[in-house]
């Protein structure tokens, strides 16, 4: 259960890959990319009210709330 987590948040962070830089110390992750838009969010908290896709759902929203968090401390 715990690996699943750590798998959706690792397939999230693809998504920074396809950016360049592929790191940006002064870039915020929301929406810039686009698994990182309010509307990705919004299917990410959807998916918290199926049991099948519960925890895929809540790795992907532990993974924006720590790009939220890093946001914040820019
Ligand atoms: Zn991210």
């Amino acid at each position: 259960m715990v690996y699943l987590i750590f798998l959706a948040a690792m397939l999230i962070d693809l998504d920074h890959l396809l950016a360049r830089p592929i790191f940006d110390p002064n870039r915020c992750s929301i929406n810039f990319h686009p698994l990182h838009s309010y509307y990705a969010i919004a299917v990410y908290a959807g998916m918290l009210f199926f049991t099948k896709t519960r925890i895929l759902g809540l790795g992907l929203l532990i993974h924006i709330l720590a790009d939220i968090a890093d946001c914040w401390m820019m």
